[in-house]
């Protein structure tokens, strides 16, 4: 801390000067790439322990999650909740008449919820005294990142440039009427039917979403199961409530081509019987997702990937030294709170403290449908393969109302 208190102390001697307040303001302890949970966490993270730091941001605050992915489908997840209620008030002794929604305004609240939360981020960075970039950040060897023909330099550089909807070369999306989830959370009219691709915690929960608000759904897994990453016992009844809310589920099957050509989309679905062709108004792709690392400089530094993933090790420190990599684009569950996790612990790291290694085997994850379903620790399958080295838990709530 005393090192950081005389750099500091130093850098103000050194503003005097227009040319060199100019320079210092481009110079600092450490830039954020990336303003998602990641990297927003690890920027205020680093400004708490006395380190100069500026994020960067081609969008809005917040990334994926608190503009497209985690905040956004929450609150029309509980806007959908809200409706299932109303529709079903009389199993809790009242009467409402005429219950009905108004799909527009859900959307519209949904936006509204997303734009407070990145506008906190502001406030946050403000607060914090954190620098905002905005602009697309490529980064430059010597530890600098250059935002509009700009040159920022730091001691320490962290990416966290998060990912995006994947595609599927069978599924090209148009944005149209083959969609990813950021189309699915803005669209102006309700489809009457919609074809969801994938069950994994974003397509099961569009598929709530829709369903509950009153679109024809169907599901299709590539995999035996639905939300294949939870429990077979867990899959199982999940795919029993979800054919009783009027869902069609698809299991062991693939979409294999998409036809747009006409009013409707059709899609030839390979199941185990043979080919089918189904058809619905939009197709939501949600098929996983693909990291940013395209014309961020990653080659330029010479830093090293894996498949689409940085490398990286157990303090997120990459193979160049001064840069590192959190959150969606390095392997381990692409959720919010991992990449935020993953943030504070390399800039502690970074600033000397003494930290623990995450423990990946023992990650909390929620999926919001109704019932929800939250899981921590491993899969039982993989539970007993690992039995014989002991010490190993395994939780599993369902809440259902
Ligand atoms: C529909 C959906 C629902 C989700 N729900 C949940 C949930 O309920 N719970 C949960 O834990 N997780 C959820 N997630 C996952 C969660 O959103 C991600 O794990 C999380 O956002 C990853 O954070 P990140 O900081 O790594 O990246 P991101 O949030 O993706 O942020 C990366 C940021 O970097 C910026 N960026 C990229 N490249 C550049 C560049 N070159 N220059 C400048 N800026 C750049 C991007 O604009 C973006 O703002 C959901 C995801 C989706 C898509």
């Amino acid at each position: 801390m005393l090192f950081y208190f005389f750099r500091l102390t130093f850098r103000k001697f050194a503003t005097s000067k227009t040319t060199q307040y100019h320079y210092e303001m481009s110079k600092y302890d450490i830039i954020v790439l990336g303003s998602g949970p990641g990297g927003y966490v690890a920027a205020i993270r680093a400004s708490q322990l006395g380190l100069k730091t500026a994020v960067i941001e081609k969008e809005s605050l917040g990334g994926v999650c608190l503009n497209w992915g985690c905040i956004p489908t929450k609150a029309l997840l509980k806007s959908a909740q809200v409706f299932e209620y109303l529709k079903h008030a009389e199993d809790y002794g009242l009467t409402v008449k005429g219950a009905d929604n108004d799909f527009g305004k859900v959307v519209e609240r949904s936006r509204s919820v997303a734009d407070g939360m990145s506008k906190g981020v502001q406030f946050l960075m403000k607060k914090n005294k954190i620098d905002v970039i905005n602009g697309f950040g490529k980064l430059k060897p010597g530890k600098k990142v250059e935002v509009d023909g700009k040159e920022y330099s730091a001691d320490h550089i962290v990416i966290a440039t998060g990912a995006r909807s994947r595609e599927l070369p069978s599924l090209p999306q148009d944005g149209k009427k083959v969609i990813g989830y950021r189309e699915a959370m803005t669209l102006k009219k309700q489809p009457k039917s919609m074809i969801v691709v994938g069950s994994g915690a974003i397509g099961v929960e569009f598929s709530n979403f829709y369903r509950s608000m009153g679109t024809e759904v169907t599901i299709v897994e590539f995999l035996p199961s639905l939300v294949p990453l939870e429990d077979e016992d867990v899959s199982k009844q999940f795919e029993r409530i979800f054919k009783k809310s009027g869902i069609k589920v698809m299991t062991n099957a693939s979409v294999e081509s998409v036809d747009t050509s006409g009013k409707n989309v059709k899609a030839t679905v390979k199941t185990q019987k043979g080919e089918e062709i189904i058809e619905a108004e939009i197709i939501l792709s949600a098929v996983g997702i693909t990291s940013n690392l395209e014309n961020i400089g990653l080659e330029d530094v010479g830093i090293v990937q894996d498949m689409d993933k940085i490398m990286v090790n157990d303090w997120y420190q990459t193979n160049i030294p001064g840069y590192y990599a959190i959150g969606d684009i390095v392997h381990g569950p692409a959720l919010a709170h991992v990449a935020s996790a993953e943030g504070i612990l390399c800039v502690e790291k970074i600033a000397g403290l003494h930290v623990e290694p995450i423990d990946y085997g023992n990650i909390p994850g929620c999926t919001y449908t109704s019932p929800e379903i939250a899981s921590v620790g491993m899969l039982s399958y993989r539970l007993h393969r690992h039995q014989a080295c002991g010490n190993l838990t395994i939780r599993r709530i369902w809440h259902q109302r």
